[in-house]
């Protein structure tokens, strides 16, 4: 059997053909290459090497280089993961039980997320183009719409309690703790798409 790896992804197909799709990221078959075994042929003997032909990895160099290298996507990205919901659990303490001191830590947990946003768009942004060739199949663009979604509510959360300190206890919280619920649907949503992506390269 033979074995064909997504250029795209790293997702491993066995099989005589490769996918007419990759399950994974949803490129074309034409962005499957068979995986040869190493002790099969070795580079160095093989023609296509003593051409010049390029590595089948070809290695990013500067700023973006070292976004890939250090996984500066997946770290930054925990922080809008990891203290969003609890933002939210803040902004629905502060509703329910009456406590100012949540109303607080909500606000400096989203604040402190925006600031931190920029970092998690860019980072994404070059892993997308560098790594993924800028893929533009249905999981890429899911991804980006959830990280536009994901910032737009959040700086109209942070801009709107700014305006109004008061937002949880007016009648707008409503709204508020919606805008909240769906932001943290959104970036869990992208968190997860990426982590399948993350994974599909480790068969
Ligand atoms: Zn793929």
């Amino acid at each position: 059997m033979k074995k064909w790896k997504c250029t795209v992804c790293g997702y491993i197909h066995e099989g005589d053909e490769p996918p007419e799709k990759c399950p994974v990221c949803g490129v074309g078959a034409e962005f499957f290459k068979e995986v040869v075994e190493e002790d099969a042929a070795p580079a160095a003997a093989s023609p296509a090497a003593a051409a010049g032909a390029p590595p089948p990895e070809a290695k990013v160099g500067g700023i973006a280089g070292l976004i890939l290298d250090y996984h500066l996507h997946p770290i930054t990205v925990h922080t809008p993961n990891g203290i969003l919901p609890m933002a939210l659990l803040f902004i629905a303490a502060a509703m329910f039980l009456g406590a100012p001191g949540f109303e607080y830590a909500a606000f400096i947990s989203l604040f402190f997320v925006l600031l931190v946003m920029p970092s998690v768009l860019i980072t994404g942004v070059v892993v997308w183009l560098k790594r993924y060739r800028g893929a533009t199949t249905t999981i890429f663009i899911i991804k980006i719409g959830a990280a536009m979604v994901v910032t737009t509510l959040l700086t109209i959360m942070v801009v709107w309690r700014i305006i109004d300190p008061e937002v949880l206890a007016g009648a707008g919280r409503w709204i508020y703790l919606l805008l909240g619920a769906v932001m943290v649907g959104a970036a869990g949503l992208a968190g997860h798409l990426g982590g399948t992506m993350v994974h599909a390269g480790r068969h």
